[in-house]
This record gives structure tokens, sequence and C-alpha cells, in this order.
């Protein structure tokens, strides 16, 4: 058969063998040079990182490690990429290093499998929700409103940065900004798909979200993807049986349809992990993993039963966590919810009816006047994968909960109104997509799963 293909050079050996890569698979389709009778000058332009097209024939492989050649009949150089400057050697690279070239790293296998697997990933979470027959909301990504009260928000505005317009009072004056008031980009979608919800029954968004917290960890992003449901008629066991079954569902959608990428991603893991003790490599390898995840049910526990398992711990006993577990009310902090996932259950975890104080206003009281009906999901390697809640639906409730904490209810007169007008029981949940994409590709930072990472003090690319 005669087909041509086209892709970038990885490797070309000998004047003869070029390893050719087109970005759908990390196996590298070998094109054999007949060198004798090809231009020297061609030859020469054959180099790592060039992009060719390239017909010939396609051929049974008399070497090992493929299965079909093309014997190329013509090649033609698309795009020439020098040698001595091209920063991808054909050698590796660190992780660290490869970040500082983003804009080249998808050339690498590494890369190549991180980006089909979470593209699958975004796929996956589509088709779940739309076979349940979910609406998917587009919320707003510029708001006024910062859902959690939190802070950590990045101005969105107008203004010439130099001179803004000033009240009277030396204040700068928003009322003269684009949107006539302060705005802001969304740190979550969810009080408008709470909005959604009370219409359409089923809804989730996917889309970016930003957080300008100075968090410079390995789990946190100033710019990530969330997907956040919202049902109406839900209560927290219910939420809680969605996370999980989506997280299963998504996990087994990439390990089906990824295979040969997640091999690669486990074996990378593997090489990566013989540098480090023993006692800190994983039991598991990242396949045995995923599969674990699927095959178990996540343990569920309230945060008060997690709290006295915690004191009990040894890493407590012996003054081993940076924060010590002293009693009910504080908020647990990863290195605990590591400890309960990787340590004492050794499986997801899903932790529920967290002490009021330490979550938002908009979560549904328990009965006890101490705890909301929150429900975080912890992974192993991870920590919070999934925040959510059953909602406040009781009027009253709410805007009690508003007046104690300080949240201005008029500014939110339009998430009040669905408890006036038809108010129901419901619950939704925050999915943060990149720490799932952690999770299945196994890599330990955060910012080496979205393409062009954004955190304090870089937005290059
Ligand atoms: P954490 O305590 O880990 O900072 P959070 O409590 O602020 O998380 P939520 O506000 O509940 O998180 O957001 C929902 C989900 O979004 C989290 O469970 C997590 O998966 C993801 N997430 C939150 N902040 C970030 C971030 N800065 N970068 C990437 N993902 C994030
Ligand atoms: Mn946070």
């Amino acid at each position: 058969m005669d087909v041509t293909v086209k892709g970038w050079v990885r490797t070309f050996r000998n004047n003869q063998f070029i390893a050719l890569n087109d970005g759908s698979t990390n196996n590298n389709l070998q094109i054999v040079v007949d060198f004798e009778n090809t231009d020297p000058a061609l030859l020469k332009r054959i180099t790592t990182g060039a992009a060719l097209s390239v017909s010939g024939r396609l051929v049974a492989s008399l070497g090992k490690g493929q299965s079909v050649d093309v014997k190329a009949t013509h090649i033609e150089i698309l795009g020439d990429s020098d040698p001595e400057k091209y920063p991808l050697q054909p050698k590796k690279h660190s992780l660290e290093f490869l970040r500082e070239i983003a804009h080249l790293r998808f050339r690498t296998n590494t890369f190549g499998a991180i980006f089909r697997v979470r593209n699958t990933l975004s796929f996956a979470i589509h088709t779940f929700f739309q076979e349940r027959g979910f609406v998917y909301l587009h919320t707003p990504i510029i708001t006024a409103s910062d859902a959690e009260g939190a802070g950590e928000t990045f101005h969105v505005t107008n203004f010439d940065l130099a001179n803004p317009p000033k009240t009277e009072t030396g204040e700068i004056d928003f009322k003269q900004d684009f949107f006539g008031r302060a705005t802001n980009l969304t740190v979550s979608g969810q009080l408008e798909g709470e909005l959604g919800a009370m219409a359409l029954s089923d809804i989730y968004t996917f889309g970016p979200t930003f957080r300008a917290e100075n968090s410079n960890t390995t789990r946190h992003l100033a710019e990530f993807w969330m997907i956040e449901p919202e049902m109406a008629f839900y209560d927290l066991k219910d939420n809680a049986d969605l996370a999980e079954e989506l997280l299963k569902y998504v996990i087994r959608y990439a390990l089906d349809k990824n295979k040969d990428d997640i091999e690669f991603l486990s074996q990378r893991l593997l090489d990566e992990e013989k540098q480090k003790p023993q006692q800190d490599r994983s039991e598991l390898n990242l396949l045995e993993k995923l599969q674990f995840c699927l095959e178990n049910d996540f343990e569920r526990l309230t945060y008060t039963e997690a709290i006295e398992i915690l004191k009990e711990s040894t890493p407590n006993k012996k003054k081993k966590f940076q924060y010590l577990i002293e009693g009910w009310g504080t908020d647990l902090q990863s290195e605990h919810e590591r400890y309960l996932v990787e340590k004492h259950f050794k499986k997801p975890v899903i932790l529920t009816d967290y002490p009021k104080e330490i979550k938002s206003f908009y979560m549904r009281q328990n009965d006890d006047g101490k705890t909301v009906a929150a429900m975080d999901i912890l992974f192993p390697g991870i920590g919070e994968i999934v925040g959510g809640s059953q909602r406040e639906e009781r009027l009253d409730k709410l805007e009690q909960r508003m007046d104690e904490i300080g949240i201005p209810k008029d500014e939110l007169w339009w998430y009040l109104d669905t408890r006036r007008y038809g108010g129901c029981p419901h619950a939704g949940f925050g999915l943060g997509f990149e720490r799932l994409v952690l999770f299945v590709t196994g890599m330990g930072n955060i910012r080496d799963v979205i393409p062009f990472p954004r955190f304090p003090k870089n937005a290059e690319f």
C-alpha cells in the first residue's frame, strides 16, 4: 500500500531510520530511507524536530519493535529544525526544564501521553453527564460575586491603572468602570449553577476558574478547570454517590481509551520512584492504583470520626504532623487528608459533615447545630479532589448564616430568590479537573498536567 504520512522527526539513525511522530500515539512510525539514492543535502535536513511529509510504501517491518515501516520514495521537508539549537534533544530532560519550554514539551512522550489522557478525561466527563440527562450550563467568567467571600480573586477592570477615577472620599470609583461595579474572574460557577438547577433539575459546568491564592504547591494553580454539577432533589448521600460514580466512570474510560499512554506513564512513574528510598515508593503502580480505585467502594465517614482517628494516629502522637490535631473544629490540612487516605484506609475517602465554621455559608446546616452537610473526596497522592455539599434551601437558615458571617444579602438577592420561589433540597460539588488528571497520569505536579500553567510569578506562553 502507498501512503503519505506527516509528522515530526524524533530521531534519525544511521542516515537510514527516521522515527516519525504525529502526536496520535507514542509509537513512532519507522521510515526507512534509501540513503544511497537520496540527495545528501536532503538527508542533512532530516533532523530531530523537523516536520516532514513522507510518501512511500507501507511494508511489514524487518526490525523489532514495530510491525510496519514506510519505505520512503519521496521525502519533503515541511519545516527545518536546527539540530544545534533545538531545545529538545533526544535525551531525558527534567520536568522542571520542560516546564520552561512548555511550547515544545508536547513533543515528548510524557507530555504527549498526558495531554491525550487529559483530552479523554474531559470527553468522558461530558459523556457521563450527557448520558444522564444533565444540561451543560455555561456560567459567567466575569462576575461581581466572590462565591465564598474568601477574597482570592483577580480583579477585572478597564481603568487606566495609573489613574483610576476616585470618589470624593478617595476610594476607587468602580461606578465609572466598565461594568459600573467592581468585578473579578470567577472562583466558582456554583451559585449560578444552582439557579440553573432550580429549573433544569440537573446541570453541570465545566470551565476555567481563577484563584489568586498565593499557594506555591504541587496541587494549586491560579487558573484551573472545574466541573461543577448541581442537582435538584439530591441530598448529601445522592451527591456522594454521583461523585463516586463519576470518578470511577472517567477513570475506567481513560483506562479503556488510553491504555498505552497510561502504561507508559505507569512505567515513567516506576522509573522515577527508583530514585526514592524504598519506604517512599508507592505500593501499587499507577495501573494497579487506578484499578484498585475502580474496584473498591470509597470509604465514607464523618469529619468527627476522622478527627478521632487522626488524634490517635502515630504521626499525631509522635508530633510528626506539621499541624497537630488538637481537637474538634480545626480544618484538615493536606497531610491529614493524605494520612487518612494513604496510611489509614488505603483507599479514596469521602468525608462528610464538617464543622460549619470551616465551611461556606451555603452549606446545609445539620440538626446538631454544629455541622453542615459538606462532603470532600480525598484521593491518594492528591488530598482533596472534590469539594461539595447539600445546599441550604431554607431561606431563614440561609439568611441567618449570612448575617452571622457578614455576607451582604442585598448583593446576592438573586441567589436568595431561588429560596423564595420554589426552592427545594439540592446538592452539588466541584471537581478540580487538573487534580483528576494528576491522579490518572500519576504525575506529581499540577503544573505538568495543564498545557500552560499559571501560578505565582508565571504567565509565560
Ligand atoms: P484546597 O483546600 O485543596 O485548596 P478548596 O477547598 O479551596 O481546595 P474548593 O473551593 O472546594 O477547594 O474547590 C473545589 C475543587 O477544586 C477542589 O476539590 C479541588 O479539586 C479544586 N481546586 C481548588 N483550588 C484549586 C487550585 N488552586 N488549583 C487547582 N485545583 C483547585
Ligand atoms: Mn483552596
